[in-house]
Formats: C-alpha cells, structure tokens, sequence
C-alpha cells in the first residue's frame, strides 16, 4: 500500500536530521509529528505535530502510531524495542533489528563478518580479563570504543600500547567496548544507499569525507577515487541493505587502504550527515528518498546534476556571537543550512553549507577559502 500526501508521517528524533525529513516530506505535502524527549528541538518546531517524551515511554509511542501513517526515526539510539511496538499499529522503516544491529558495535560487526565484509581486526572486551589477552597485542595501536551511544568520536580513545588501553578502558566506565587496530587510511568515503518495500535498491554518488577529531568536517562528492572503487563501495552499500533486508536510507562509511582496499567502518541507519549534499547536488535528496521509501513509493533518481562540497559548521564559529553569514551568502551557488538550536557548543553541529560546481576541484577551492575566512573572522574579533 502506498501512503499519500496528506497522511500523517512520523519521526522519532528531533535534531537536525530529522528537521531535514520533515521539511522533504512537507515540501511532499504530508505534515508530520515528531517525538523527541527535548522541550525545544530543531525537527520538533517545525513539525505539525510533537510529542515530547522519552523514546520508550509507551503511552507517547501509542499516541505516535494512532496519529501517524507510517513513522522513521532520525537517529540508531532508541530502543528497537520501541520500534517493535510501533510497528505493531503502524507502517515502520527501517525495521527494529536492523536498527539494532547497527546501535551496536558488537552486533554491526558480526553482522558484516558473517556476511563476508571486510572489517578492520577487532576484538570485544566485555570484561577486564579480555585485555590482557594474548593476541590483544596485535590490535595495537588501536582505537577502543564502547559498543553503544558513540557518536562524533565520542565514546572513543587512541590506545598506543597495553597501559593506554588499560586506563582507557576504565575511562570509558568498563563499559562492553571493541577495540580495533589502528588502520593506515588513505581516504574515507561513504555511500547513501536506499532500498525500498519492493526491493529496489539505488544507491547516491560516492562521497569522499574529512574527519577532523573523530567529527566529519568536509564532504567531497563525487569522491576522487577510481571509478572502480566508487562501483565497488556502491555495491558493497547495497548488498548490505540486501543482507539487512533493509527498508529505508542507509549509508555505509568506508575506510580506503592502500591499493584501493575497502573496509566498512560502519553503518547508520538512516540519512547521514556525509549526504547532506544531495539535498542541492542531486535530482532526489536523501530526505526525500527516506520519505519515498516509508511510504511505499517508487525510489527518486539519485542523478548528482553539480559536483559539491559540504562543510559543517560547528559551534565552535559560534565563540564570539554569530558567525558572518554574508561570508557564505555573497557566494551565488553556495547554499547555507542552519539548524535552528539555540545553544552553541564546541563540537556540536550547528548547520552546514554547500558549495555547487562544475567540478569538484573548484567547489572544493572555493569551499576552503570561505571556511578559511570564517575562522579568520573568529579571530579578528576576539
Ligand atoms: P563515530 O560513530 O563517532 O562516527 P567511527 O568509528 O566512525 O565513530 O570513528 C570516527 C572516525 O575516527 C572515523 O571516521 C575515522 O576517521 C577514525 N577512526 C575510527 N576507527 C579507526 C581505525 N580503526 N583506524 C583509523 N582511524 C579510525
Ligand atoms: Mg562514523
């Protein structure tokens, strides 16, 4: 069954991500209700409709699935359990064990290994007794993070020898973590992958992603790699929405080694900061893909019609008053995104501007020189 414009669609999660759903699908003429445990959320303020309570507080999922056609989420962090609930009433996509196999570093890792992707070594540590380890040697350098609620680098610390890591893993409470071997990459790139309720799967162009602590800082799209490794990423995204039997938005982020080896980092299950360049670069942008895909509908084209580079902008910009906006704006073919939270913190995401082109090299050129000015200006004015 197709759901149409005019039906009520729902998202759980009401940060940026989700804000971004809820204007594809009202754009699409179907309003929206989100649910987010925050008074005050960017998706939430400008929904139809908001719910707020926690994601498993049952009377508000109840109230969610009655209200709403067909309901996604924004984010892997709630529990599938809720999700199972949802979709007891109610159309749900991505589906709860997709969601958790992909909340969890342990379970996204044997999902992959079993299905004969190619991982960085790792080994689980679920108690003390694991890090010492005969074998636990080889894994190092590396880099231990708890197996759930990371993000942004967070939850995550570099270990050079067995001390690092001893002490590491106390910081991070003892929690059941993976640890895994430091790997010499030459690039990351990922790819938005969307399957829909039938099985058609269409994947976006490769996007080529600069991390800067652990946060992604700049997106180059198409990604400057070989064709045949753009070819061979796209394919791996897909037959892991294949494998999943996954129905939704996916991306896939890669690590590149040397001799053009691909591994999977990791997978998210839902639209992904990496492809917020579709939503100007591409005839379909990954939001409205989510949308399509939810309710049933034929996939859009993912067709990229200008080469883009996105740049985030963090909180950070945001030290001495309002970043100087007219320094992206007085760029015709470069499109600023602002999210709409109130508070500015180093590190958090605050929204994003993309630069459009005719080839990468440019967008990237001038994409640099803007993101370059706006730290001067930060410490021209102290
Ligand atoms: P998050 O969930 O915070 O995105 P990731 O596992 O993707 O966590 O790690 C964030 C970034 O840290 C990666 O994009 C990559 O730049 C770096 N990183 C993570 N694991 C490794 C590794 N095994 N080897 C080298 N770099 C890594
Ligand atoms: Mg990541």
């Amino acid at each position: 069954m197709r759901i149409m414009p005019g039906a009520m669609l729902g998202v759980i999660g009401g940060g940026q991500l989700g804000r971004m759903f809820v204007m594809a699908a009202q754009q699409m003429g179907y309003p929206v209700t989100v649910l987010d445990p925050s008074v005050d959320s960017p998706a939430g303020r400008i929904a139809e409709h908001f719910i707020c309570a926690d994601y498993a507080d049952h009377s508000a999922l109840k109230a969610l699935s009655m209200q709403c056609a067909a309901i996604t989420t924004e984010f892997e962090n709630i529990p599938a359990e809720s999700l199972r609930l949802l979709a007891l009433s109610s159309v749900v996509s991505p589906d709860a064990d997709s969601v958790s196999i992909a909340q969890n570093r342990v379970s996204e890792k044997q999902f992959l290994g079993t299905n004969g992707f190619a991982v960085a070594p790792y080994a689980i540590i679920e108690r003390h007794a694991d890090l010492t380890a005969q074998d636990i040697v080889d894994l190092l350098p590396g880099i231990l993070k708890v197996s759930q609620f990371g993000y942004d680098g967070k939850g995550q610390k570099s270990v050079a020898n067995k001390t690092e890591l001893i002490a590491a893993y106390t910081e991070l409470n003892h929690s059941v973590c993976v640890l895994e071997k430091f790997m010499p990459l030459v690039s990351e790139i990922s790819v938005v992958v969307a399957r829909s309720r039938v099985g058609e799967l269409k994947t976006f162009p490769v996007s080529e992603n600069q991390h800067v602590n652990g946060i992604l800082d700049v997106s180059i799209v198409p990604a400057r790699v070989s064709a045949a490794l753009a070819e061979q990423a796209q394919s791996m995204a897909s037959q892991v929405a294949e494998k999943l039997n996954y129905q939704g938005v996916l991306c896939v982020e890669f690590f590149v080694l040397n001799n053009d080896k691909l591994l999977i980092n990791e997978i998210a299950p839902r639209p992904h900061n990496s492809g917020h360049y579709t939503i100007n670069a591409c005839v379909t942008s990954q939001f409205e893909q989510q949308v399509r895909a939810l309710c049933g509908m034929t996939l859009g084209e993912t067709t990229q019609h200008s080469a883009a580079v996105m740049i985030n902008l963090l909180g950070d910009l945001w030290q001495n008053g309002k970043p100087d906006w007219n320094l992206i704006l007085q760029h015709p073919s470069t499109k600023l995104h602002l999210y709409g939270k109130t508070e500015a913190r180093p590190g958090r995401k605050m929204g994003h501007y993309t630069v459009l082109s005719t080839d990468t090299e440019t967008a990237l050129r001038e994409a640099i020189a803007i993101k370059k000015q706006l730290e001067q200006n930060l410490i021209r004015n102290p």
